[in-house]
Formats: structure tokens, C-alpha cells, sequence
């Protein structure tokens, strides 16, 4: 039987590094696929539709839900977010790995369906750091940093949740942690049963 892929699910405080580990592993391994959320929030300068979000307006984000097109979604920082099934279904059944960067709720939701994904928490080093970082990005308004720092210490209460922990301290560290949790993943033996069986039924 054709080995199904992993679904690996990154989540964290908003200024955490969550995108820039993603970016940073997407540039140095291309065996990961992202999954492009929906969202209805207001591109950032720079944000490409297609690329970092399909942005849709509140009433198509309504019909997706509606229709149940979203593997899961939520409403976080005042604005909805979702990951559209057909892709990551498509991509997991054709033996691909999935990184979903979801918020925690949409992680709750996952982890009811999928018990055997891999969870995977970023932490900032400290909250006066993830401040810094929040600030220092500059892509928002002071009232939106305001909203998602005062949800930082909730959301790192959800921590637990979670199979790993990665503090990202130091960028490149923390990148070959998020990299060797995978692909220790990968070599589970209840993910290789098929392939001890395969050597078994070699001749010798
Ligand atoms: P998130 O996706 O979790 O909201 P980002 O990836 O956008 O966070 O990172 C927030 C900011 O922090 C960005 O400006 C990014 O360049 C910076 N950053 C990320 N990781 C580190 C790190 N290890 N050290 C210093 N700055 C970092
Ligand atoms: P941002 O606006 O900074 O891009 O993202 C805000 C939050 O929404 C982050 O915590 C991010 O992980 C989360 N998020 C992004 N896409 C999704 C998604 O498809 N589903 C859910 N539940 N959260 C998402």
C-alpha cells in the first residue's frame, strides 16, 4: 500500500517566527507542502494572493464553511481563517507531508481528526521578546499588535496540547529542530509497519 503522508501542524503566538521557520525550512527542503489558508483578512503589504493567503471576502469565507470545504477554521484576531480540505487531502493521499501554520483552536480541530498528526508549538524566548518582534515587523497597526499580544499568554497555555515544544531563540536552531522533529516522525514505527513487512518478505 503507497505510504500516506504527515500532517504537521505549527502554531504559536502571533510574532513567534512561526512563518519565518516555515519559510526557512520550505527554502532548504522541498519534500514539505504548505497549505495556502483562507482568510478575510487585509493583505499586508507585500502578501501575494495565492501565495501567502487566498483572501476572500467574509461572505465566500461563509460559503466555503457552509459548504464544508475547510478542513477546519476559526475566527482569530477578529478576523476568519481556514484551511481548505481539498489540497491537503489530495496531498497526504498522494504521500506528501503537510505543514498547516494554524492558530490553536483550528489545531484542536484538527487533532480530533487527524490523532496521529504531528504537533509542533513555537515559543518566543520571552514575552518582551515576542513584543519586540511583533513591533519590530512593522506589517501591523498598534491596536492589532495590542489584540495579539494581550492573547499570548492564552495561547501559550495551549501549549500542552501539543507533541513539541521549539523555543525560537536562535533562527537557525530552531529551524533544524522543527526539521529533525519530521523527520524522526517519519521514521515512527507505527508509520513503517508496511516497510519491516516488505524486508521480511525479501529472499535471502
Ligand atoms: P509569526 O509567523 O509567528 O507571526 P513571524 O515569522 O512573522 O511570526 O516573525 C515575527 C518577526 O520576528 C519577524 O519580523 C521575523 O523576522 C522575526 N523573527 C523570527 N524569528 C526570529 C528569531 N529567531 N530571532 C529574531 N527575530 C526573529
Ligand atoms: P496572521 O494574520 O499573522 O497571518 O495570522 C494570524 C493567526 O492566524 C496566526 O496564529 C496564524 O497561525 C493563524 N492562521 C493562519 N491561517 C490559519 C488557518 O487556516 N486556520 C486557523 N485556524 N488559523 C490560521
Amino acid at each position: 500500500m503507497a505510504r500516506k503522508g504527515n500532517l504537521i501542524v505549527v502554531s504559536g503566538p502571533s510574532g513567534a517566527g512561526k512563518g519565518t521557520i516555515c519559510q526557512e525550512m520550505f527554502r532548504q527542503h522541498c519534500d514539505l507542502q504548505y497549505s495556502i489558508s483562507a482568510t478575510t483578512r487585509a493583505p499586508r503589504t507585500g502578501e501575494v494572493d495565492g501565495v501567502n493567503y487566498l483572501f476572500v471576502a467574509k461572505a465566500q469565507f461563509e460559503t466555503m464553511i457552509e459548504q464544508d470545504d475547510l478542513l477546519e477554521w476559526a475566527e482569530v484576531y477578529g478576523n476568519y481563517y481556514g484551511t481548505p480540505r481539498s489540497y491537503v487531502m489530495e496531498m497526504l493521499a498522494s504521500g506528501k507531508d503537510v505543514v498547516l501554520e494554524i492558530d490553536t483552536q483550528g489545531a484542536l480541530q484538527v487533532k480530533k481528526k487527524f490523532p496521529e498528526g504531528i504537533f509542533i508549538y513555537i515559543v518566543p524566548p520571552s514575552l518582551e521578546e515576542l513584543s519586540k518582534r511583533i513591533y519590530n515587523r512593522g506589517t501591523d497597526a498598534p491596536d492589532v499588535i495590542e489584540r495579539r499580544l494581550s492573547c499570548a499568554k492564552e495561547e501559550l497555555i495551549c501549549a500542552s496540547e501539543y507533541n513539541y515544544v521549539v523555543v525560537n531563540d536562535q533562527l537557525d536552531q530552531a529551524v533544524d529542530k522543527v526539521r529533525a522533529i519530521i523527520v524522526a516522525e517519519r521514521c515512527r514505527v507505527q508509520r513503517n509497519l508496511d516497510v519491516v513487512d516488505e524486508v521480511l518478505h525479501t529472499s535471502c
